[in-house]
């Protein structure tokens, strides 16, 4: 299934319910994590050039992993809340709200991730496939980024440390003109 495409909650519902149960998500939680994933616009379709479609894939694969995720915190607070005879819906609106605020921080990440990959691709409009990794040189600048400085990637092959910007929180690297004879960064992809 994909998720971000036009969907309602109540088709997600009916489409999700079962392999949802079976891994122990109820319909009720299932029905709260949908409406929250759901009430955010879908990533745009028609993403240009090889790093916006990698971290696209990625992006989906996340929200499916909050989906799951969400919709166990939620049947973990339900089936606590019975337990305790505790009046349900009440529980239901508190842990929504808190998915809610989750799932903000989680579109704050992948807004993130994909502003940057739209930057590797112009790079790569500009300098070819191969682009090189720049970083600001300053008691800020963390070993990660410091490392990844004067070397190169492939723009449609994220660096383990991901794209330049999303190294780690306020990550200020840019990507930029290949390093001519500039090492290769490992990849997701060398690794495997
Ligand atoms: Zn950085």
């Amino acid at each position: 299934m994909v998720i971000g495409t036009a969907i309602t909650v109540s088709t997600a519902l009916d489409a999700l319910a079962a392999l949802f149960a079976a891994a122990g998500i109820t319909r009720a939680a299932l029905r709260g994590a949908l409406s929250v994933v759901l009430a955010f616009p879908p990533d745009p379709l028609g993403a240009h050039g090889p790093a916006q479609r990698r971290i696209f894939t990625l992006n989906v694969v996340r929200r499916a992993q909050f989906l799951v995720a969400a919709g166990r915190r939620i049947t973990a607070d339900l089936t606590a809340a019975r337990s305790h005879s505790e009046n349900t819906g009440n529980v239901l609106d508190l842990a929504m709200a808190r998915e809610r605020r989750y799932y903000a921080q989680h579109i704050a990440a992948i807004s993130h991730r994909s502003l940057a990959a739209a930057r590797v691709d112009s790079a790569a409009m500009m300098y070819g496939p191969l682009i090189g990794w720049y970083t600001v040189h300053d008691a800020h600048t963390t070993p990660d980024c410091l490392a990844a400085d004067g070397k190169n990637f492939w723009a449609g092959q994220p660096p383990l440390i991901g794209y330049p910007g999303t190294a780690h929180p306020r990550c200020r690297c840019w990507p930029g003109r290949p390093h001519p004879g500039g090492k290769l960064l490992a990849s997701a992809r060398m690794a495997a």
